[in-house]
Parts: structure tokens; sequence; C-alpha cells
């Protein structure tokens, strides 16, 4: 296991200065660190699959924080989709729209979740013990705070090295072991500063930057914890955008084909898997919003108008929008009509339903 941790900072996709100035704050305070590589690049969600920006990313080894302006869960996809997977890291530092009750995105909400409910493409896959921590710089306005995230992951880090006991001399094993009064490790992690000094060489900080930038982008990122691969998303888009790999999983194969704007599958998922991480409505561009274990209504939680029409109804006008932009014919409600008239309808209710019902009864 390693033993620096890599925090890779995702520039904003504007010049922002008030954005810029955080961003640099952040990577000049985690220079006065031990045991820190840091990776400056541009906005992650812009980063073409073969640009060096990539490849810097794909050549970090070990558990990476990943500080960008995108939701969480996002930052966390759009690494997936470029082959950089493994866990989701458990973070403390969250944006307003991640704290709200009921909004965690965490690994237990799959291991809890009902049996119907595991059948995503995430539940078929082997991920690697790595694990990804994403912070969202909109969670703060301050460089400490996000100082004191990327330390205490480095710590519970380097806490879980010491106990493997894999890379290091006796001195801080045994500090963990059989602590004193000056020089214990506790279990959350305090007290680790002082291991390049006593066997754990973590030392200095490194950054490294990747300046190119190829312009903005917009396209689909699945979250493939929620998708079931239930292939709507693929009947729906007009643009050959989907596509599906060698074990028939569905993926964003031509990414570049979509729509700038149109945000119009991600309201036809049923799920709520696809983000547009630079979308303006929270619940499209990533927040956990609209967990997909919950029940909700998607029309509201995207902003509908006002006027009552459906998720389903909004995503076909603004399909038919790109189309006739395209200089294509509009095809209105087409391969939407079943949809739209099971979800409208009062369906039976399903084992989930009654158990979302025993639960209400409970509380
Ligand atoms: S519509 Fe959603 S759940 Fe279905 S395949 Fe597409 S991304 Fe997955
Ligand atoms: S947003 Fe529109 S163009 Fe882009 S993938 Fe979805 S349906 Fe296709």
């Amino acid at each position: 296991m390693a033993k620096r941790i890599s925090v890779v900072v995702s520039q904003g996709p504007s010049k922002n200065p008030v954005k810029r100035k955080l961003e640099e704050d952040i990577v000049a305070a985690l220079l006065f660190e031990n045991g820190i590589d840091v990776t400056v690049v541009p906005n992650l969600y812009d980063i073409k699959p073969d640009s060096t920006g990539m490849l810097a990313l794909k050549s970090i080894s070990g558990n990476m924080i990943v500080c960008s302006w995108l939701f969480e869960r996002a930052a966390h996809w759009v690494l997936d989709r470029n082959d950089i997977s493994g866990q989701v890291g458990k973070i403390l530092l969250q944006d307003a729209y991640e704290e709200e009750e009921g909004n965690e995105f965490a690994e237990e909400d799959l291991e809890n979740a009902p049996p119907e409910l595991k059948s995503t493409v995430v539940s078929q896959r082997e991920i690697t013990n790595r694990k990804i921590y994403c912070l969202d710089l909109k969670a703060s306005t301050r460089a400490d705070d996000f100082i004191a995230e990327a330390k205490r992951i480095q710590r519970a880090n380097l806490v879980q090295v010491v106990s493997l006991n894999d890379v290091i001399s006796g001195g801080a094993m045994q500090r963990l072991d059989t602590p004193t009064k000056d020089t214990a490790i506790t279990k959350d992690g305090s007290g680790i500063e002082g291991l390049a000094t006593s066997g754990l060489d973590i030392g200095p900080a490194t950054v490294k930057r990747i300046e190119n930038s190829q312009g903005r982008r917009w396209y689909p990122v699945i979250d493939y914890s929620r998708c079931t691969n239930c292939m709507e998303c693929i009947d729906f888009c007009l643009f050959g955008v989907y596509g599906v790999d060698r074990i028939d999983t569905i993926l964003v194969e031509q990414p570049d084909n979509c729509r700038k704007g149109c945000p119009a599958c991600s309201r036809v998922c049923p799920e709520n898997a696809i983000m547009f991480p630079q979308h303006k409505t929270p619940a499209i561009a990533g927040s956990a919003e609209g967990n997909a274990s919950m029940k909700i209504d998607l029309s509201q939680l995207f902003g509908g108008p006002a006027d009552g029409k459906s998720a389903e109804e909004i995503a076909a006008i603004e399909r038919d929008e790109q189309l006739l932009i395209a200089g294509r014919d509009a095809v209105g409600m087409q391969g939407l009509e079943r949809r739209h008239s099971v979800t409208t309808a009062a369906a039976p209710k399903d084992d989930l339903d009654k158990l979302l019902d025993q639960l209400d009864d409970f509380e």
C-alpha cells in the first residue's frame, strides 16, 4: 500500500478569479505538508481521454483525493468512465446539497438496499480496494477546510498502512501498539505527523501541473451504482451518444455527439443515473439529491416548469428542440408513450412500495 497520497486539484472551467484563488490557495498550502503528491489538471469533465491530463491521472496509483468543482458523485463517475475506478472514499466535507438528510452518497446505501435495488451495473463488477475521495470545491470558500479534510484522509490511510505493518520499521508500529503519552498515534490518526522521523519516511510534497485545456465539453455521465442497464437512454437519444460494450452494458460511446445544453435523457432515466455535471440544476449535475432508492417526484426535482408537464414531456420537448436545430424532424413523445402512461397511471404496489409503506408506519 502506498505511503504517499495523491491530491488532484481540478481547475474550474472558467477563469473565475475567486475559484482560481481557492484552487491555488489549496495547492500552496498542500506544499507545506509531507507525503502528498499534488497534480493540477484542467476541469476534470472537459479532459479528453487521450490527453496529457488524463494520462497523468491514469498514472496515479493508490488512493487518491480529487478536488473539483463537480458534485462528489459526478466526479467519481467522470473518473470511472475514463477507467480510473475505485471504491467511494467516505468524506466529511460536503456542500449544502450533500449534507441534507438522506442525501449521503455512501457505499452503505448499496449494502443496505433491498435485493431488487442491487441489480445495478456496479453490483456486477469487481472493484479494486483503492479508494477515491472526491471533494466538491463548492463545499467551502476556505482552503483550510480542504487541507484539514485532506490531512484527515491521509491520516486515516497512514493508520491503515501502519496497522498492516507492511511498509515500515518497528518504530511507528510500536507507537501504534504501545503508545506513550507524547508519541501516541490514535485510532483516528492524530499524532501521525511525526512518522517521517520514526521510520515511515513520507517526505515533502511535490506538485505537477498539466496546463493544456481542450475547451468545454458536454456529455452525459452514467452513475453505474444506480444504472440498471434498462436501455431507456439508448432508445431515447436520437444522436447516437449511447452504445453498449462487449457484455451489453450501456455506455456513453460517442460523448461528443451530445447536443450542448441538452439534458433530456437525464429526465427519462428511471434511476436518475444520468448526470450532466455542468448543468445548473443540482439534481441533473449529480448532487446526491433524488437517491434512486427513494420515492421522489423527478419532474419537480429536475426543475420542471410549473405548467404540470411530466419529466418525459419536458424531455421530449428538449429532444425536439435539438432535432430541429440539427435540421431534422421533431418526433414528439415517440418512444415515450408507453413509459409515460405507466408512470402516470396508478401502478399496483410492488414489494418496494410495501417496504416503504412499512417504514412510514414504523416512523
Ligand atoms: S436509462 Fe438510466 S438506468 Fe437505464 S440504461 Fe440508461 S443510464 Fe442506465
Ligand atoms: S442529452 Fe440529448 S443528445 Fe445528449 S445524450 Fe441525452 S438525449 Fe442524446
